[in-house]
């Protein structure tokens, strides 16, 4: 493509070094943080879940595009205080949407990452202005832009002297109505091929659904993408935007946990050891991504176990057959492990014994069995 003059691959790719944090190199850079900044407790929050899972940037919008004008705009300048001071408590970059010359001017000295929407991928004025910033810019593709028309858009922030643009794959708008828009992977490795830019994808736009980001982001990860940009709130219930495509800080830390397996089967690293080293913080963050993945299979096995007692009489909820059985299997496995198979017996007899007493009350307290145990 030849009107791809500075855009197009030639010698070598683009990485961009912000802080230490390689953009485009071989680590996979996790971004996350909800769609909005709302208050300076819920932006503080989520980036103390960012760090602990090994993120790098903070995302948080405070200048919101929404596909109507009574949905919630954004809390503006107050948001990027907000935003700023969590992202700096914890060492994380920063990053928020401009949409026009104003937010620009007034973000861009305080953020590390300016991003441009898919609704402004054409907004040429934006573009140029953005080329004149000195901060690296994430472009979102269009909704309904072809990989050539993304890319000139980013040679309209190269051309206007602005060397570091990030493209990211957001999904499009197809005939499927199942998501929110279609996530194009093929457009990663279609951008990585005509392009030395870094590109990285954000499922969560494209899927609007919580459940299949995990596989999406993952799947993004083996198609070539340097970075995921991932919605997350501590609470996505009372978010007051895209709540129902925000991952909660555990399935945000059990997806993080994942990567580092995904990264390596496709010669990427994940949580690089360089910026935490073998630092007390990076092996709390470990600690605290387990524990909320055992946390959040305890709690999928209870619901298990809920079922199970709908099948049974009240008389055979304790099978204690079946309970050595599953003692004896595990063992075997925690051998393997170098396990302690005392501490794997203590842990099941309190599993066994919460699960009889959570059978039986379901069966004979029904419906009120929510307000006796929260799970
Ligand atoms: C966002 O990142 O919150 C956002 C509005 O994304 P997009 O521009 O991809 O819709
Ligand atoms: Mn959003």
């Amino acid at each position: 493509m030849e009107e791809l003059k500075l855009a197009s691959l030639k010698d070598g790719r683009t990485e961009i070094n912000l802080q230490g944090t390689l953009i485009g190199g071989k680590e996979i850079i996790l971004m996350g943080g909800p769609c909005a900044v709302e208050s300076a407790a819920q932006i503080e929050q989520a980036a103390r879940t960012v760090k602990r899972v090994g993120g790098k940037v903070l995302r948080g919008g405070i200048f919101k595009p929404r596909t109507s004008p009574y949905s919630f705009q954004g809390l503006g300048k107050e948001g990027l205080d907000y935003l700023v001071t969590a992202a700096g408590k914890y060492g994380l970059l920063a990053v928020t949407e401009v949409v026009d010359s104003e937010s620009l001017d007034l973000v861009k000295d305080k953020i590390d990452i300016i991003q441009i929407g898919a609704r402004n991928m054409q907004n040429f004025q934006l573009l140029k202005l953005a080329g004149k910033a000195n901060k690296p810019v994430v472009l979102k593709r269009g909704l309904s832009a072809t990989v050539k028309e993304w890319l000139l858009a980013a040679e309209y922030i190269l051309d206007a002297g602005n060397p570091h643009v990030i493209l990211c794959e957001r999904g499009i708008r197809t005939f499927e109505t199942s998501t929110r828009n279609t996530l194009d992977l093929s457009a990663v490795g279609v951008a990585k091929e005509l392009s030395h830019l870094p590109v990285i994808v954000d499922p969560s736009h494209a899927a609007g659904r919580t459940d299949i980001i995990p596989t999406l982001a993952k799947a993004a990860i083996t198609a070539g993408a340097d970075g995921l940009l991932i919605e997350m709130h501590p609470n996505p219930a009372e978010a007051k935007s895209d709540g129902g495509q925000s991952l909660n800080p555990g399935e945000f830390a059990r997806l993080a946990m994942e990567l580092y397996q995904v990264a390596a089967s496709v010669n990427r690293t994940f949580t690089s050891t360089t910026n935490l080293g073998e630092s007390l913080e990076y092996f709390r963050s470990r600690i605290d991504a387990i524990d909320s993945l055992m946390v959040a299979l305890l709690s999928e096995r209870m619901q298990v176990v809920k079922q199970i007692a709908d099948t049974k009489s009240l008389d055979k909820i304790r099978d204690s057959h079946r309970e050595k059985e599953i003692i004896n299997r595990l063992s075997k496995v925690a051998e393997d492990l170098t396990f302690p198979p005392d501490l794997l017996q203590q842990i099941y007899s309190l599993i066994f014994d919460f699960a009889v007493e959570y059978q039986i009350s379901s069966k004979t307290l029904g419906d009120g069995l929510s307000t006796a145990h929260t799970f």
